[in-house]
């Protein structure tokens, strides 16, 4: 079936909808959204229903269906379990030439309801015809994903400025390229920001100066740990959006395998002992990449904001000119107590995280052992593996107990992740044993004993109890193989 798209003005308009259930209250809700006028004509109402009839925003009908109500209508929905009845609605208004849909059947509706991707007063209908109703949902999900709220202001601004931007572009290809430098530069950049007045000034200024500054912008965002659906989605249409990816070696390929395809990718990773790239070349990459005019998202593995040097990163572009934005990520702390079933903070155990970073060799250790060594309190701990020895000393030595647990995990939130669990008296050894390697992150704390007993992500077990793990390694243990232990 090929439709004909069309958007109804249906405000101030009567619309009748015969059925009361969820169905009937969702497309009233669309409907009261349209600012129509709406009947609702059911024996029982759902709860929501009844309050809107309570509030007066709509109209009930309690009495059977009466061919008479279609006089006044211009539209009708057929949303109840009766499929005569449908019929019997779909009929009488096909009759009165009035559009009617019936809900979940396309041969009886002469009109279709969407799938709506809303950014007032932008509106992105999908249509299937019928045909494939899953599909149109599943788009619509994806550009939900890829449209930023702000777009709905955008377009506001837009229309705000439209009469003057005729007059200033009166030649349509001029027009056009001014249109689209408005919606993909600093103008789009400062909604998204939350700062609409600044927006609406830069757009008084292109207007003014009859083109966008097309100066470049850098994006710092956060990959978060590596699987791409701990992403956000500001991330994400960053990703969508860039000319150049300045990426660390510790974001995962698939975060990478995201971004817009012809973004060019530059990998700038630095690793414990192994520095490819100096934060002074970092910088002048960011500076020559903006200064051509290019979207830069400067991506950085978990956030950028935590032991991810993104501040001296801005400080250095503020000092040149550079416009930025800044996304957030799911640090690693956060993304392995999650995956490690360890809850940073709990009630019983802990009132308090410390997320630090430990260089207990070297001259820049400046921490407080004795504050980090006092109980009750969790430490997130982002370092190279060579530093549990030191920290483990340190720790006992400043009064932490021997016996406090901890949970360190290996690759957190990715498909090879390892948990390896003990008490702080162990930790440098039992490290050294399973020879964990970077990154790991080191959760030291009483709610590390949770570790065992909460863990759900991570490999499933062999069927066969020879394949148990080596002891305080935490894989979630299926119930299959447990009856199997218990067996034996
Ligand atoms: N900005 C990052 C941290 C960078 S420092 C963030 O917010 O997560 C790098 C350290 O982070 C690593 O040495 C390790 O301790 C920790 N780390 C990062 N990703 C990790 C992961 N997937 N699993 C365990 N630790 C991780």
């Amino acid at each position: 079936m090929k439709l004909y798209p069309l958007f109804a003005d249906l405000s101030r308009r009567a619309v009748l909808v015969v059925g009361g259930g969820p169905v009937a209250e969702r497309k009233i809700a669309a409907l009261l959204g349209a600012q129509a006028q709406v009947t609702v004509n059911a024996p029982t109402l759902t709860p929501q229903l009844q309050r809107w009839v309570t509030a007066g925003r709509i109209a009930h009908r309690r009495d059977a269906f009466q061919e008479s109500w279609l006089d006044r209508v211009w539209l009708v929905v057929a949303a109840t379990s009766d499929v005569e009845l449908n019929r019997l609605v779909a009929t009488f208004a096909g009759l009165r030439r009035i559009f009617v849909n019936v809900v979940d059947d396309a041969a009886l509706s002469s009109f279709h309801v969407p799938a709506v991707v809303d950014r007032a007063p932008l509106t992105i209908a999908i249509s299937s015809g019928g045909e494939a109703p899953m599909l149109a949902r599943l788009l619509r999900e994806r550009l939900e994903t890829l449209l930023d709220h702000s777009l709905g202001a955008l377009a506001t601004l837009a229309a705000r400025l439209r009469k003057r931007i005729r007059v200033r572009h009166p030649d349509m290809a001029a027009r056009r390229r001014f249109y689209e430098s408005l919606f993909a530069g600093p103008v789009a950049a400062l909604l998204r920001q939350g700062r609409p007045e600044a927006a609406r000034q830069a757009a008084e200024q292109a207007l003014a100066s009859s083109s966008v500054a097309s100066a470049g912008s850098v994006v710092l965002v956060g990959a978060g740990p590596g699987d791409p659906g701990l992403l956000t989605l500001r991330a994400l249409r960053a990703l969508n959006e860039a000319d150049v990816i300045l990426h660390d070696r510790l974001v995962s390929a698939e975060v990478l395998d995201l971004a817009r395809r012809d973004a060019e990718r530059i990998e700038v990773g630095k690793q414990a002992g192994n520095h490819h790239t100096t934060q002074d070349g970092i910088h002048a990459l960011l500076l020559e990449h903006a200064r051509a005019g290019r979207r830069v998202v400067r991506l950085k593995g978990g956030d950028p904001f935590v032991f991810g040097r993104g501040g001296e990163e801005l400080e250095f572009l503020r000092d040149h000119g550079i416009p930025y934005e800044v996304v957030p990520g799911i640090t690693a702390a956060v993304a392995c107590a999650a995956h490690a079933g360890v809850p940073l903070t709990h009630r019983d155990h802990a009132q308090s995280v410390r997320f630090v970073t430990a260089h207990c060799q070297s001259s820049r250790d400046t921490l407080d052992w004795t504050a980090l060594a006092q109980e009750r309190q969790t430490l997130a701990v982002y370092m190279g593996v060579a530093e549990l020895g030191g920290l483990q000393a340190r720790l006992v030595e400043h009064g932490r107990a021997p016996s406090t647990p901890f949970a360190l995990i290996e690759n957190g939130s990715r498909p090879e992740q390892r948990v390896i669990t003990g008490t702080l008296s162990n930790l440098a050894e039992r490290a050294a044993f399973h020879a964990v390697r970077s990154p790991a992150l080191l959760i030291l704390g009483e709610v590390a004993a949770l570790a065992t007993s909460l863990a759900w992500f991570g490999q499933p077990l062999g069927a066969t109890v020879h394949e148990l793990p080596v002891p305080n390694v935490v894989r979630p243990v299926r119930a299959d193989v447990l009856a199997a232990v218990h067996r034996a």
